[in-house]
Protein backbone atom coordinates (compact mmCIF):
# COMPACT_ATOMS: atom_id res chain seq x y z
CA UNK A 1 0.00 0.00 0.00
CA UNK A 2 1.06 3.60 -0.97
CA UNK A 3 2.48 5.19 2.49
CA UNK A 4 1.41 8.43 1.24
CA UNK A 5 -2.35 7.33 1.68
CA UNK A 6 -4.33 7.66 5.08
CA UNK A 7 -4.40 4.16 6.99
CA UNK A 8 -8.06 3.33 7.60
CA UNK A 9 -7.81 2.97 11.44
CA UNK A 10 -10.47 0.62 12.97
CA UNK A 11 -10.60 3.35 15.99
CA UNK A 12 -12.53 6.76 15.54
CA UNK A 13 -9.79 9.58 14.36
CA UNK A 14 -10.49 10.74 11.44
CA UNK A 15 -7.30 10.79 9.16
CA UNK A 16 -5.47 14.59 8.74
CA UNK A 17 -5.92 14.50 5.19
CA UNK A 18 -9.72 14.37 5.25
CA UNK A 19 -10.72 16.81 8.20
CA UNK A 20 -11.00 20.03 5.92
CA UNK A 21 -13.54 17.57 3.72
CA UNK A 22 -15.09 16.88 6.90
CA UNK A 23 -15.78 20.45 7.61
CA UNK A 24 -16.61 21.22 3.77
CA UNK A 25 -18.99 18.30 4.39
CA UNK A 26 -21.12 19.72 7.14
CA UNK A 27 -21.24 22.88 5.28
CA UNK A 28 -22.66 21.70 2.37
CA UNK A 29 -24.91 19.29 3.51
CA UNK A 30 -28.87 19.42 2.23
CA UNK A 31 -31.10 17.25 0.51
CA UNK A 32 -31.18 17.54 -3.21
CA UNK A 33 -31.67 15.12 -6.54
CA UNK A 34 -28.99 12.58 -8.23
CA UNK A 35 -30.12 14.54 -11.50
CA UNK A 36 -30.58 11.32 -13.68
CA UNK A 37 -32.75 13.55 -15.39
CA UNK A 38 -33.23 17.33 -15.79
CA UNK A 39 -36.29 18.19 -14.91
CA UNK A 40 -35.70 15.74 -12.15
CA UNK A 41 -39.44 13.12 -11.75
CA UNK A 42 -40.63 15.21 -9.41
CA UNK A 43 -41.76 17.87 -12.31
CA UNK A 44 -43.56 15.29 -14.03
CA UNK A 45 -47.17 15.80 -14.30
CA UNK A 46 -50.36 13.25 -14.27
CA UNK A 47 -52.39 16.35 -16.43
CA UNK A 48 -49.40 16.23 -18.92
CA UNK A 49 -51.26 16.48 -22.42
CA UNK A 50 -50.57 12.94 -23.48
CA UNK A 51 -51.99 13.66 -27.22
CA UNK A 52 -48.97 16.37 -27.56
CA UNK A 53 -46.31 13.08 -27.38
CA UNK A 54 -48.57 10.91 -28.91
CA UNK A 55 -49.28 13.80 -32.12
CA UNK A 56 -45.51 14.68 -32.05
CA UNK A 57 -44.46 10.78 -32.28
CA UNK A 58 -46.69 10.33 -35.50
CA UNK A 59 -44.73 13.47 -37.23
CA UNK A 60 -41.70 12.70 -36.04
CA UNK A 61 -40.01 10.68 -39.12
CA UNK A 62 -36.03 11.61 -38.65
CA UNK A 63 -35.75 8.95 -35.83
CA UNK A 64 -37.28 5.85 -37.62
CA UNK A 65 -33.77 4.42 -37.98
CA UNK A 66 -31.61 6.31 -35.20
CA UNK A 67 -30.32 4.10 -32.44
CA UNK A 68 -32.30 3.13 -29.60
CA UNK A 69 -31.96 2.42 -25.69
CA UNK A 70 -34.34 -0.03 -24.07
CA UNK A 71 -34.89 -0.17 -20.03
CA UNK A 72 -37.13 -3.45 -19.20
CA UNK A 73 -38.33 -3.24 -15.39
CA UNK A 74 -39.09 -6.33 -13.97
CA UNK A 75 -40.15 -5.48 -10.47
CA UNK A 76 -40.40 -9.01 -8.44
CA UNK A 77 -38.29 -9.93 -5.41
CA UNK A 78 -38.26 -13.16 -3.53
CA UNK A 79 -37.18 -11.23 -0.28
CA UNK A 80 -37.10 -7.51 0.93
CA UNK A 81 -33.60 -5.82 1.21
CA UNK A 82 -34.20 -3.47 4.36
CA UNK A 83 -32.26 -0.70 2.81
CA UNK A 84 -34.44 -0.84 -0.50
CA UNK A 85 -35.84 2.51 -2.20
CA UNK A 86 -36.64 0.65 -5.78
CA UNK A 87 -40.14 0.01 -7.23
CA UNK A 88 -40.74 -4.03 -6.40
CA UNK A 89 -43.20 -6.30 -5.58
CA UNK A 90 -41.74 -8.86 -3.26
CA UNK A 91 -43.55 -12.07 -3.69
CA UNK A 92 -42.32 -16.29 -4.85
CA UNK A 93 -45.86 -16.76 -6.80
CA UNK A 94 -43.95 -17.60 -10.24
CA UNK A 95 -47.63 -17.10 -11.76
CA UNK A 96 -47.15 -13.25 -10.81
CA UNK A 97 -44.02 -13.37 -13.74
CA UNK A 98 -46.64 -15.20 -16.02
CA UNK A 99 -49.10 -12.34 -15.69
CA UNK A 100 -46.45 -9.74 -15.80
CA UNK A 101 -44.49 -10.72 -18.48
CA UNK A 102 -48.46 -11.23 -20.74
CA UNK A 103 -49.09 -7.01 -20.03
CA UNK A 104 -45.29 -6.36 -20.45
CA UNK A 105 -45.46 -8.22 -24.50
CA UNK A 106 -48.63 -6.02 -24.70
CA UNK A 107 -47.15 -2.81 -24.35
CA UNK A 108 -43.81 -3.71 -25.99
CA UNK A 109 -45.94 -4.31 -29.06
CA UNK A 110 -47.77 -1.26 -29.05
CA UNK A 111 -44.43 1.03 -27.77
CA UNK A 112 -42.96 -0.54 -31.13
CA UNK A 113 -44.99 0.76 -33.24
CA UNK A 114 -45.07 3.92 -31.45
CA UNK A 115 -41.33 4.51 -31.75
CA UNK A 116 -40.28 2.97 -34.40
CA UNK A 117 -39.35 -0.80 -35.08
CA UNK A 118 -36.46 -1.02 -37.46
CA UNK A 119 -34.55 1.44 -35.08
CA UNK A 120 -30.91 -0.76 -33.89
CA UNK A 121 -31.07 -1.28 -29.92
CA UNK A 122 -27.24 -0.67 -29.39
CA UNK A 123 -28.12 -0.75 -25.28
CA UNK A 124 -30.58 -2.37 -23.44
CA UNK A 125 -30.70 -3.22 -19.64
CA UNK A 126 -32.97 -5.45 -17.46
CA UNK A 127 -33.46 -3.72 -14.19
CA UNK A 128 -35.78 -4.23 -10.95
CA UNK A 129 -36.81 -5.24 -8.68
CA UNK A 130 -34.71 -8.88 -9.77
CA UNK A 131 -35.08 -9.69 -13.98
CA UNK A 132 -34.49 -13.19 -12.69
CA UNK A 133 -36.71 -13.74 -10.79
CA UNK A 134 -37.97 -15.03 -13.85
CA UNK A 135 -36.81 -18.12 -15.33
CA UNK A 136 -35.49 -19.30 -17.89
CA UNK A 137 -38.64 -20.08 -20.54
CA UNK A 138 -39.68 -16.64 -19.16
CA UNK A 139 -36.34 -14.70 -19.83
CA UNK A 140 -36.56 -17.08 -23.76
CA UNK A 141 -40.39 -15.47 -24.28
CA UNK A 142 -39.13 -12.34 -23.40
CA UNK A 143 -36.44 -11.67 -25.20
CA UNK A 144 -37.68 -13.44 -28.26
CA UNK A 145 -40.75 -10.51 -28.23
CA UNK A 146 -38.18 -7.73 -27.84
CA UNK A 147 -36.51 -9.41 -30.85
CA UNK A 148 -40.15 -9.83 -32.73
CA UNK A 149 -40.77 -5.78 -32.10
CA UNK A 150 -37.03 -3.92 -32.22
CA UNK A 151 -34.09 -4.37 -34.19
CA UNK A 152 -31.65 -6.08 -31.68
CA UNK A 153 -28.00 -6.53 -33.01
CA UNK A 154 -25.71 -9.15 -33.38
CA UNK A 155 -22.93 -7.53 -34.55
CA UNK A 156 -21.46 -4.21 -33.85
CA UNK A 157 -21.08 -2.67 -30.49
CA UNK A 158 -24.17 -2.83 -28.10
CA UNK A 159 -24.52 -3.30 -24.31
CA UNK A 160 -27.01 -5.80 -23.46
CA UNK A 161 -26.95 -5.72 -19.42
CA UNK A 162 -28.87 -7.66 -16.91
CA UNK A 163 -29.08 -7.04 -13.17
CA UNK A 164 -28.51 -10.29 -10.95
CA UNK A 165 -29.22 -11.54 -7.28
CA UNK A 166 -26.26 -13.43 -6.48
CA UNK A 167 -28.59 -15.16 -4.08
CA UNK A 168 -30.97 -16.25 -6.68
CA UNK A 169 -29.78 -16.95 -9.88
CA UNK A 170 -29.67 -21.25 -10.77
CA UNK A 171 -26.22 -21.81 -11.97
CA UNK A 172 -27.09 -23.18 -15.57
CA UNK A 173 -29.08 -19.48 -15.86
CA UNK A 174 -26.33 -17.89 -16.40
CA UNK A 175 -25.38 -19.91 -19.75
CA UNK A 176 -29.14 -19.17 -21.13
CA UNK A 177 -28.50 -15.60 -20.54
CA UNK A 178 -25.33 -15.43 -22.69
CA UNK A 179 -27.41 -17.44 -25.19
CA UNK A 180 -29.88 -14.99 -25.66
CA UNK A 181 -28.11 -11.92 -26.14
CA UNK A 182 -27.06 -10.36 -22.41
CA UNK A 183 -23.29 -9.33 -22.33
CA UNK A 184 -22.82 -7.49 -19.23
CA UNK A 185 -23.88 -8.49 -15.98
CA UNK A 186 -24.39 -6.27 -13.04
CA UNK A 187 -24.14 -7.86 -9.57
CA UNK A 188 -25.90 -6.63 -6.14
CA UNK A 189 -23.22 -6.45 -3.88
CA UNK A 190 -23.73 -3.73 -1.27
CA UNK A 191 -21.27 -5.38 1.26
CA UNK A 192 -19.45 -8.56 2.30
CA UNK A 193 -19.54 -8.28 6.04
CA UNK A 194 -22.22 -10.61 7.32
CA UNK A 195 -23.41 -8.22 10.34
CA UNK A 196 -24.09 -5.85 7.68
CA UNK A 197 -25.63 -8.22 5.41
CA UNK A 198 -28.19 -9.49 8.54
CA UNK A 199 -28.72 -6.01 9.44
CA UNK A 200 -30.06 -5.57 5.69
CA UNK A 201 -31.77 -9.22 5.27
CA UNK A 202 -29.89 -9.82 2.60
CA UNK A 203 -27.31 -12.72 3.03
CA UNK A 204 -24.70 -13.73 0.43
CA UNK A 205 -21.49 -15.30 1.79
CA UNK A 206 -18.21 -14.28 -0.33
CA UNK A 207 -18.04 -17.37 -1.64
CA UNK A 208 -21.45 -17.96 -2.86
CA UNK A 209 -20.39 -14.67 -4.68
CA UNK A 210 -16.90 -15.75 -5.94
CA UNK A 211 -18.41 -18.78 -7.30
CA UNK A 212 -21.14 -16.82 -9.46
CA UNK A 213 -18.10 -14.67 -10.76
CA UNK A 214 -16.16 -17.96 -11.77
CA UNK A 215 -19.35 -18.59 -13.72
CA UNK A 216 -20.18 -15.47 -15.04
CA UNK A 217 -16.35 -14.92 -16.22
CA UNK A 218 -16.04 -19.10 -17.58
CA UNK A 219 -19.22 -17.34 -20.27
CA UNK A 220 -16.89 -15.04 -21.27
CA UNK A 221 -19.56 -11.80 -20.26
CA UNK A 222 -17.65 -8.79 -21.96
CA UNK A 223 -17.94 -6.93 -18.69
CA UNK A 224 -18.97 -7.71 -14.95
CA UNK A 225 -20.49 -4.55 -12.67
CA UNK A 226 -20.45 -4.30 -8.88
CA UNK A 227 -22.54 -2.38 -6.99
CA UNK A 228 -21.61 -1.56 -3.32
CA UNK A 229 -23.45 0.79 -1.00
CA UNK A 230 -22.02 3.12 1.93
CA UNK A 231 -24.00 4.04 5.10
CA UNK A 232 -25.51 0.81 5.57
CA UNK A 233 -26.20 -0.40 9.14
CA UNK A 234 -22.76 -1.38 11.00
CA UNK A 235 -20.63 -0.36 8.11
CA UNK A 236 -16.88 1.26 9.20
CA UNK A 237 -13.65 1.48 8.23
CA UNK A 238 -12.43 -1.70 9.15
CA UNK A 239 -15.82 -3.79 7.49
CA UNK A 240 -15.37 -1.49 4.59
CA UNK A 241 -11.34 -2.66 4.10
CA UNK A 242 -12.73 -6.01 4.29
CA UNK A 243 -15.30 -5.76 1.72
CA UNK A 244 -13.39 -3.83 -0.64
CA UNK A 245 -10.46 -6.24 -0.56
CA UNK A 246 -12.49 -8.76 -1.63
CA UNK A 247 -14.59 -6.56 -4.19
CA UNK A 248 -10.62 -6.23 -5.43
CA UNK A 249 -10.22 -9.77 -5.50
CA UNK A 250 -13.09 -10.65 -7.66
CA UNK A 251 -12.00 -7.48 -10.01
CA UNK A 252 -15.03 -6.54 -11.48
CA UNK A 253 -14.49 -4.30 -14.78
CA UNK A 254 -16.85 -1.24 -12.89
CA UNK A 255 -18.25 -0.32 -9.70
CA UNK A 256 -21.03 1.42 -8.84
CA UNK A 257 -20.76 3.21 -5.00
CA UNK A 258 -24.19 4.54 -3.57
CA UNK A 259 -24.73 6.36 -0.70
CA UNK A 260 -27.22 4.92 1.16
CA UNK A 261 -30.62 7.55 1.79
CA UNK A 262 -32.54 6.65 5.18
CA UNK A 263 -35.61 8.02 4.23
CA UNK A 264 -38.19 5.69 6.50
CA UNK A 265 -41.12 7.85 5.89
CA UNK A 266 -40.85 6.88 2.70
CA UNK A 267 -39.80 3.28 2.08
CA UNK A 268 -41.56 1.50 4.71
CA UNK A 269 -39.14 -1.72 4.78
CA UNK A 270 -36.18 1.53 6.17
CA UNK A 271 -38.31 1.09 9.73
CA UNK A 272 -36.49 -2.36 10.09
CA UNK A 273 -33.06 -0.66 9.88
CA UNK A 274 -32.19 0.66 13.75
CA UNK A 275 -31.02 4.31 12.60
CA UNK A 276 -28.80 4.26 15.86
CA UNK A 277 -26.74 2.11 13.79
CA UNK A 278 -26.10 3.85 10.61
CA UNK A 279 -22.58 5.32 10.29
CA UNK A 280 -22.81 9.43 11.06
CA UNK A 281 -22.24 11.56 8.67
CA UNK A 282 -18.44 12.73 8.92
CA UNK A 283 -18.35 8.78 8.88
CA UNK A 284 -20.32 7.81 5.91
CA UNK A 285 -17.96 10.63 4.36
CA UNK A 286 -14.43 8.76 5.13
CA UNK A 287 -16.56 5.60 4.43
CA UNK A 288 -16.64 7.42 0.71
CA UNK A 289 -13.13 9.12 1.29
CA UNK A 290 -11.75 5.39 1.68
CA UNK A 291 -13.73 3.67 -1.47
CA UNK A 292 -12.45 6.34 -3.72
CA UNK A 293 -8.88 6.12 -2.31
CA UNK A 294 -8.87 2.27 -2.09
CA UNK A 295 -10.37 1.13 -5.73
CA UNK A 296 -7.94 3.83 -6.77
CA UNK A 297 -5.22 2.69 -5.12
CA UNK A 298 -6.26 -0.72 -7.04
CA UNK A 299 -6.10 0.88 -10.59
CA UNK A 300 -9.67 2.15 -10.60
CA UNK A 301 -10.71 5.55 -12.17
CA UNK A 302 -13.17 7.20 -10.92
CA UNK A 303 -16.03 8.28 -13.20
CA UNK A 304 -18.59 10.73 -12.28
CA UNK A 305 -20.12 10.50 -8.83
CA UNK A 306 -19.69 7.31 -7.65
CA UNK A 307 -18.57 4.90 -10.83
CA UNK A 308 -15.18 3.55 -10.14
CA UNK A 309 -13.62 1.40 -14.06
CA UNK A 310 -10.61 -0.53 -15.27
CA UNK A 311 -8.85 2.14 -16.92
CA UNK A 312 -9.69 0.16 -20.45
CA UNK A 313 -13.26 -0.09 -19.73
CA UNK A 314 -15.67 1.68 -22.53
CA UNK A 315 -16.73 4.06 -19.66
CA UNK A 316 -13.34 5.22 -18.63
CA UNK A 317 -12.77 5.92 -22.49
CA UNK A 318 -15.92 8.01 -23.03
CA UNK A 319 -15.88 10.08 -20.01
CA UNK A 320 -11.97 11.52 -21.83
CA UNK A 321 -13.69 11.98 -25.04
CA UNK A 322 -16.99 13.40 -23.49
CA UNK A 323 -19.41 10.15 -24.70
CA UNK A 324 -20.26 9.64 -21.21
CA UNK A 325 -24.38 10.01 -19.97
CA UNK A 326 -26.08 9.78 -16.79
CA UNK A 327 -29.43 8.51 -16.83
CA UNK A 328 -32.33 6.34 -14.83
CA UNK A 329 -29.17 3.50 -14.56
CA UNK A 330 -26.54 6.08 -13.26
CA UNK A 331 -23.21 6.56 -15.58
CA UNK A 332 -23.32 4.78 -19.27
CA UNK A 333 -21.99 5.44 -22.84
CA UNK A 334 -24.17 7.68 -24.98
CA UNK A 335 -24.87 5.24 -27.43
CA UNK A 336 -28.48 6.34 -28.38
CA UNK A 337 -30.47 9.45 -28.17
CA UNK A 338 -33.71 8.31 -27.10
CA UNK A 339 -34.29 5.76 -24.17
CA UNK A 340 -37.51 3.58 -23.84
CA UNK A 341 -38.91 2.65 -20.73
CA UNK A 342 -40.59 -0.09 -20.43
CA UNK A 343 -42.69 -2.27 -17.54
CA UNK A 344 -44.38 -0.57 -14.46
CA UNK A 345 -42.77 2.57 -13.15
CA UNK A 346 -40.20 2.66 -15.80
CA UNK A 347 -39.23 5.97 -17.47
CA UNK A 348 -38.56 7.00 -21.02
CA UNK A 349 -36.82 9.85 -21.99
CA UNK A 350 -37.51 10.22 -26.00
CA UNK A 351 -36.83 13.68 -27.76
CA UNK A 352 -38.14 16.78 -25.45
CA UNK A 353 -39.85 14.36 -23.53
CA UNK A 354 -40.16 12.62 -20.03
CA UNK A 355 -43.07 9.88 -19.36
CA UNK A 356 -43.32 7.19 -16.29
CA UNK A 357 -45.20 4.42 -16.82
CA UNK A 358 -48.45 3.99 -13.94
CA UNK A 359 -45.93 3.06 -10.80
CA UNK A 360 -48.27 -0.04 -8.99
CA UNK A 361 -49.14 -3.36 -11.09
CA UNK A 362 -53.01 -2.87 -10.88
CA UNK A 363 -52.94 0.64 -12.64
CA UNK A 364 -49.97 -0.78 -15.36
CA UNK A 365 -52.24 -3.78 -15.88
CA UNK A 366 -55.68 -1.91 -15.52
CA UNK A 367 -53.92 0.78 -18.60
CA UNK A 368 -52.79 -2.48 -20.89
CA UNK A 369 -55.94 -4.29 -20.27
CA UNK A 370 -58.17 -1.58 -21.60
CA UNK A 371 -55.80 -1.26 -24.68
CA UNK A 372 -53.94 1.68 -23.81
CA UNK A 373 -50.66 2.35 -23.29
CA UNK A 374 -49.85 2.61 -19.36
CA UNK A 375 -47.95 6.50 -19.44
CA UNK A 376 -49.39 7.98 -16.43
CA UNK A 377 -46.86 10.56 -15.86
CA UNK A 378 -44.71 13.30 -18.01
CA UNK A 379 -43.08 16.43 -19.22
CA UNK A 380 -41.59 18.31 -21.92
CA UNK A 381 -38.48 20.31 -22.03
CA UNK A 382 -38.32 23.59 -23.02
CA UNK A 383 -35.51 25.65 -23.99
CA UNK A 384 -34.14 26.58 -20.89
CA UNK A 385 -34.92 22.91 -19.96
CA UNK A 386 -32.94 22.07 -22.58
CA UNK A 387 -29.57 24.50 -21.30
CA UNK A 388 -29.76 23.39 -17.82
CA UNK A 389 -30.06 20.06 -18.44
CA UNK A 390 -27.33 20.81 -20.73
CA UNK A 391 -25.28 22.50 -17.82
CA UNK A 392 -25.94 20.12 -15.25
CA UNK A 393 -25.61 16.94 -17.02
CA UNK A 394 -21.74 18.43 -18.15
CA UNK A 395 -20.64 19.12 -14.82
CA UNK A 396 -21.79 15.95 -13.35
CA UNK A 397 -20.62 13.79 -16.39
CA UNK A 398 -17.66 15.65 -17.22
CA UNK A 399 -16.82 17.37 -14.62
CA UNK A 400 -16.35 20.91 -16.41
CA UNK A 401 -18.41 23.30 -18.52
CA UNK A 402 -17.51 25.38 -21.45
CA UNK A 403 -19.09 28.69 -21.02
CA UNK A 404 -18.52 29.97 -24.41
CA UNK A 405 -19.85 26.41 -26.03
CA UNK A 406 -22.92 26.93 -23.92
CA UNK A 407 -23.21 30.62 -25.40
CA UNK A 408 -23.28 28.80 -28.81
CA UNK A 409 -25.38 26.07 -28.58
CA UNK A 410 -28.09 28.22 -27.18
CA UNK A 411 -27.65 31.72 -28.45
CA UNK A 412 -26.72 33.28 -24.52
CA UNK A 413 -24.29 34.97 -22.65
CA UNK A 414 -23.41 32.70 -20.13
CA UNK A 415 -22.06 35.59 -17.73
CA UNK A 416 -25.00 37.77 -17.99
CA UNK A 417 -27.90 34.72 -18.05
CA UNK A 418 -26.15 33.14 -14.91
CA UNK A 419 -24.59 35.77 -12.93
CA UNK A 420 -26.71 34.56 -9.32
CA UNK A 421 -25.32 31.41 -10.24
CA UNK A 422 -21.94 31.98 -10.75
CA UNK A 423 -21.79 34.35 -7.96
CA UNK A 424 -22.65 30.94 -5.63
CA UNK A 425 -20.20 29.17 -7.13
CA UNK A 426 -17.23 31.60 -6.22
CA UNK A 427 -18.16 30.68 -2.71
CA UNK A 428 -17.48 27.13 -3.87
CA UNK A 429 -14.48 27.63 -5.64
CA UNK A 430 -12.98 29.76 -2.65
CA UNK A 431 -13.80 26.47 -0.55
CA UNK A 432 -11.68 24.13 -3.37
CA UNK A 433 -14.90 22.45 -5.18
CA UNK A 434 -13.90 23.95 -8.10
CA UNK A 435 -11.96 26.03 -10.75
CA UNK A 436 -14.01 29.16 -12.16
CA UNK A 437 -12.01 30.48 -15.45
CA UNK A 438 -13.52 32.85 -17.54
CA UNK A 439 -14.77 30.38 -20.18
CA UNK A 440 -15.04 27.41 -18.10
CA UNK A 441 -15.77 25.90 -14.90
CA UNK A 442 -13.74 22.64 -13.63
CA UNK A 443 -14.80 20.29 -10.66
CA UNK A 444 -11.93 19.72 -8.60
CA UNK A 445 -11.19 16.41 -6.67
CA UNK A 446 -11.99 17.47 -3.61
CA UNK A 447 -15.60 18.65 -5.35
CA UNK A 448 -16.76 15.38 -6.94
CA UNK A 449 -18.62 13.83 -3.50
CA UNK A 450 -20.33 17.67 -3.76
CA UNK A 451 -21.50 17.15 -7.79
CA UNK A 452 -24.90 17.49 -6.75
CA UNK A 453 -24.27 20.67 -4.82
CA UNK A 454 -22.72 22.02 -7.50
CA UNK A 455 -25.32 21.43 -10.30
CA UNK A 456 -27.95 22.75 -7.64
CA UNK A 457 -27.92 26.49 -8.64
CA UNK A 458 -28.94 25.67 -12.03
CA UNK A 459 -31.97 23.56 -10.97
CA UNK A 460 -34.99 26.14 -11.60
CA UNK A 461 -37.29 23.73 -9.96
CA UNK A 462 -36.04 23.54 -6.60
CA UNK A 463 -38.26 26.12 -5.09
CA UNK A 464 -41.42 24.86 -6.28
CA UNK A 465 -40.32 21.50 -5.32
CA UNK A 466 -39.28 22.43 -1.54
CA UNK A 467 -42.91 24.29 -2.01
CA UNK A 468 -45.11 20.84 -3.00
CA UNK A 469 -42.87 19.21 -0.10
CA UNK A 470 -40.61 16.88 -1.95
CA UNK A 471 -38.27 14.94 -0.22
CA UNK A 472 -34.68 14.71 -1.77
CA UNK A 473 -31.94 12.54 -0.10
CA UNK A 474 -29.01 14.13 1.25
CA UNK A 475 -26.33 15.35 -1.48
CA UNK A 476 -23.26 14.20 0.90
S1 LIG B 1 -32.51 -4.37 -3.31
FE1 LIG B 1 -33.01 -5.43 -5.19
S2 LIG B 1 -33.37 -7.55 -4.55
FE2 LIG B 1 -33.46 -6.31 -2.67
S3 LIG B 1 -35.66 -5.82 -2.43
FE3 LIG B 1 -34.71 -4.15 -3.58
S4 LIG B 1 -35.03 -4.61 -5.72
FE4 LIG B 1 -35.37 -6.49 -4.53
Amino acid sequence: MNSSLPQFATDRSIPAAWQEDLELAGKYACHGPRYTSYPTAPQFREEFPLQDYLDWQARDQGSARAPLSLYLHIPFCHDICYYCACNKVVTRKREAGNDYLRRLMQEIEAQAALVGNRRPITQMHWGGGTPTFLDDAQITELMHAIASHFHLLDKGYREYSIEIDPRTVASSSIALLKGVGFNRISLGIQDFDPLVQEAINRIQPFGDVADLVNRIRDHGFRSLSFDLIYGLPYQNRASMADTLKKVIALHPDRIACYNYAHLPERFPSQRAIDRLTLPSPEEKLVLHQQIATTLMEAGYRHIGMDHYVLPGDELAIAQTEGRLQRNFQGYSLQLADDLLGLGVSAISHIGDYYLQNARDLPDYYRALDAGGLPLARGCRANQDDRLRRHIIMTLITNLELDLTECDQLFGIDFHQQFALQLEQLAGMAADGLLELEEDRIRVTARGRPFLRNICMPFDAYLGEAAGQGVRFSATV
